[in-house]
Formats: C-alpha cells, structure tokens, sequence
C-alpha cells in the first residue's frame, strides 16, 4: 500500500522515467511487450438501470447500444452494499472494497470524498506506470485530479463556486474551487477554446419548496439544462477521443442517474408518488437512455474492431421499497428533493449494475446470467489485457470466460510477469 501523499508524486516520476527512457514499449518486468498497446474505451453510464433499458432495446429504440451487446457479452455487474457513485466508483478503480480503499460514500469523516483519501493504489495509476497512456473525463470521485500518464478531467463530487461541498452539483470549468479538475494544467484553456466553459458534472435537482407551484415548468427547465450538459460532454468526449487518443480511455455520463432520482416513471401504487410531478414527463427517465444511446453512436466513432469497448454502470435504480432507515435521503442540497427511487439498498443484489463489453478477442451475443462479474473484477480484466498481472490487493477475478479461449491463453502467458 502506498502512502497517500506520496503517491501522486511516485506516479508523475515514473511517467517521466518512461518518458525520458523511452520505456513504453516493455512492460515492468522488462519483456518485450507488443509495440503498440491495446485500445481500451471504458463508458460509465451511472444508474444505468436494465428494467429501463431492456424495453427500449426490444423496441429497438437503442440501436447502437444494441449493436454492442449483439457484438459482445452483457450481464448484470454485483456491486456493493449501500451502492452509490463514489463508493462504486473507487471500487471499480482499486478492485477493492470501500472500507478498504477509503472512498465510502459521498461524505466521509465529514469531508467530501476526494482522490487524496484514496488508501489503494487505482487503475489510472497502474496502467500509467506501466507505459499505457491514460485519458480519464468526468468520472466520479476523482478530484482533485491525479498525475497520469496522459490527461483527467474530474467528474461528479469536484467543488467550486456555488457548489462549494461538490456533492452533485455542477460547477463549471472557470468555476472550480480547492484543486484541479484537469490534469495537465494546460488543458484547461484548451477545453474551454475548443468546447467551451463545461460543467462537470450533471445539474443539481431542485428541492421540494422550489417545484411547489412550479412543477411543470422546473420540470421541463431542468430537463432542457440536463440536455445541455450531456451536448457539452459528448462535445468533451468527442473533442479529446479525436485529438487526444490514449489507450486506455474512461468516459462517465451522470445525468442518467440524477433524472431516475426524481423522474422514474413510477406508478400511483409507488411510494412518494405525486402526480403534479410523476405525471408530466413519464418518459423524463427512458429519454436519457435514448439520448445515451446517441453519445454512445459518438463514441463507437472512435471504436475500431480491434477496440475493447466495456459500457459499465456502478448500480441500477429502483423506486422506493424496503423499510429502511430514510427511505427518501438521497444527498441533494439538505436532502429536500422530492427522491422517488434510490440505490443504496443495504442489498446491492437489488440494484445490480451494468456490463456489456465487445473486443476483437470477446465472444459475442452472450449473456452472463445471474451475478458472474462484480465491480470488483473490472480493473483485474482490463489490467490482464495489457498483460499486466493484478496487484495484490486487488480482491476481483479476471473474467476469462468472456473472452473466446485460444485467444484468453495468449493472454494468460503474457500476464505472467
Ligand atoms: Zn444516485
């Protein structure tokens, strides 16, 4: 385990030492790797929700999502209990839980989660000290922004002006209070001349006094700002997969989640239900699929047949149900949204997450039944097919038996370093 202080310095003088040894071509054991690395595009999708997104693909209302899953392996992701964007999100990137790697929920110890609580060593930092280049923008949980062998742009839970604990909220770029929310330093003017003053992460929902009277109209305002922030961040995707290729890029979307909060299309059996709000936009929540589906046609731009493509959700999203402690807490501002579905069940396994990955050696049409890949498996497979063996710590499994197996031996012998 690294010592947080330290660590962001270990990773920026390795970077350099392969820079400067021109070192990217061999992996830490010093073989010989293949000269140019796989390509690797991870999409987050958060709250990504199959009772939602298996209607629209029968209906066909999702081509390229569709295209993917037919051209790939899908499944349900178990994810951990009480599951919420930080805590996944971190476990995705250390392959270990929460408690752990430090990154517990949105708050912990009474401060905002940030990337300087982070007790184990993440992905982005193994694969850059490794010689694989790293592009990061808009994941959860990671600012301030850590030196990686590439570029990162921070996502959901970054602070700045009007925003000032960061917890979803939506500072913009010329906004940002109390670290980096871009790695290198350079880029900032850079996004701001090529897409523009971007927010971050995704609008912060209206509270129960603001929609009083107004519903109608907050509704379809808050709905249209949802849709500005996703055009700016397909604009941001778009911009840095064309003219800053890494091989490893991770993009996350947040409105998803954000609108399911408050916008699933719940029935008048359903807990906090309210018909000057959960009847004038029944489909405010399967929209934002729809429209994920067109940045995902964006990014397949930049996905070639010998791309390994994951689209991951950290959690599903149901309406209320189970008598739990707070059933309506969700964190807004003081927790006065009127929230009528959550994730953070005691019981993950009630709102499994996403995985649905393609890549020139992973089967194709197959369903993963049940619970065979969690969170914590991710960061293993996707360090496997740089042929990079998982750390230690690292508790999750590489998932074999998703890729074809003459090809999964080749990558086993080069794991053995
Ligand atoms: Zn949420």
């Amino acid at each position: 385990m690294l010592s947080l202080s330290r660590f962001p310095f270990l990773i920026s003088l390795f970077v350099v030492f392969m820079a400067g040894m021109g070192l990217q071509g061999q992996d830490s054991a010093g073989q010989n790797a293949p000269k140019s690395k796989p390509h690797v595009v991870v999409v987050g999708v958060n709250g990504m929700e199959w009772d939602i997104i298996r209607p629209l693909l029968m209906r066909g209302e999702l081509p390229n999502l569709a295209s993917v899953i037919k051209r790939g392996v899908y499944g349900k992701l178990r994810t951990v209990p009480a599951p919420n964007c930080p805590k996944v999100y971190s476990t995705i990137a250390t392959s270990t839980p929460p408690e752990q790697n430090g990154v517990t929920g949105f708050i912990v110890g009474g401060i905002t989660a940030n990337t300087n609580m982070l007790k184990e060593e993440p992905l982005w930092s193994v694969l850059s000290k490794h010689g694989v280049t790293v592009g990061m923008a808009n994941v959860p949980a990671t600012f301030p922004v850590m030196p990686v062998n590439g570029y990162m742009v921070s996502g959901m839970l970054t602070r700045g002006k009007g925003c000032e604990d960061g917890v979803l909220c939506s500072p913009k770029l010329s906004e940002v209070q109390g670290g980096d929310a871009v790695y290198p330093k350079s880029m900032v003017s850079e996004i701001e001349k090529n897409v523009g003053d971007i927010s971050i992460d995704c609008a912060r929902m209206p509270s129960a006094d603001d929609l009083k009277g107004h519903e109608t109209q907050l509704i379809n305002e808050w709905l249209d700002n949802v849709q500005r922030i996703r055009a700016q961040q397909t604009k941001l995707f778009d911009y840095l997969l064309t003219n800053h290729p890494t091989d490893y890029t991770m993009m996350v979307q947040s409105c998803e989640d954000r609108v399911g909060h408050w916008l699933y299309p719940i029935q008048p059996h359903n807990v906090g239900y309210n018909p000057k709000i959960s009847s004038v936009k029944l489909d405010a929540f399967p929209n934002q699929y729809r429209e994920f589906d067109k940045v995902l046609g964006t990014i397949l731009k930049h996905v070639d047949d010998n791309t390994y493509l994951f689209i991951l959700s950290d959690h599903g999203i149901k309406p209320l149900r189970e008598f739990e402690e707070d059933p309506h807490m969700h964190m807004d501002h003081g927790g006065t949204t009127p929230v009528i579905a959550k994730h953070d069940f005691a019981d993950g396994d009630d709102v499994p997450g996403s995985f649905i990955a393609m890549g020139p050696d992973i089967k194709h049409d197959v369903r993963l039944m049940g619970f065979q890949a969690t969170v914590f498996d991710v960061a293993p497979t996707i360090l496997r097919l740089y042929g990079i063996s998982a750390p230690g710590q690292m508790k999750g499994r590489v998932l074999t038996e998703i890729f074809e197996n003459r090809k999964t031996e080749q990558a086993a012998g080069n794991g053995q370093n």
